[in-house]
């Protein structure tokens, strides 16, 4: 699944993925090929870092929301159409002339229709952008989500995983586009035992 984005600790080449001794593996191309041949690592272990692309998405999602907060101008509106109320009661009671109060409520409803429409524009474009960010942790449960999908998902997230060679503080890492020098590490499951000796050396 990560195999794109999969790289050796050691020389920095694009690890091979594919299924070796029965399990899922990532190991680095051998020195003719154009690897180093030192470093593989179980592919469950690597494929784990996708909750690392999840919570980035997620992340990124709420910053697009935030960046469009709800429309901010409702008391505007909410005063125009007050004004407009208050100005009919002065004319009804005969405390202003018709030439003094058609002009203003001509004023008052070309306010109230312009906040409207810049009410209904903003809220347009707000839905749009809530409909456009994909839940991205429901569609990864789903297992119609095609591997092409799921790939440039994660492209959207990390630049690399760097498999480093196992043994004593033997580690995964990524490299995220959010944080493009910084490190995401996952504590590694068993460490000193299981999924090492599985690894092919
Ligand atoms: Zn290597």
């Amino acid at each position: 699944m990560l195999s794109p984005f999969v790289r050796c600790g050691k020389c920095t080449a694009p690890m091979r993925g594919g299924v070796r001794g029965g399990g899922h593996v990532y190991w680095c191309r051998s020195k003719t090929d154009g690897g180093c041949g030192g470093c593989s690592r179980r592919g469950g272990e690597v494929d784990r870092y996708t909750e690392l692309v999840i919570q980035d998405h997620e992340r990124a999602s709420l910053r697009a929301i935030e960046q469009l907060p709800p429309w901010d101008k409702e008391d505007e509106l909410r005063i125009v159409r007050q004004k407009i109320t208050e100005l009919g009661e002065q004319y009804r009671a005969d405390n202003i002339s018709g030439s003094t109060y058609f002009p203003l409520l001509a004023k008052l409803e070309s306010d109230e229709r312009k906040l409207k429409n810049e009410r209904q524009r903003h809220e347009a474009a707000r839905t749009q952008r809530m409909e456009a960010i994909p839940d991205l942790r429901r569609q990864w449960a789903d297992p119609n989500f095609a591997l092409e999908q799921r790939q440039a998902a994660v492209a959207k997230s990390l630049i690399a995983v760097v498999i480093h060679p196992t043994g004593p503080g033997s580690r995964i890492s990524t490299r995220a586009r959010s944080n493009p020098s910084g490190r995401s590490t996952l504590p590694n499951r068993n460490d000193a035992s299981g999924p090492s000796k599985a690894m092919i050396p």
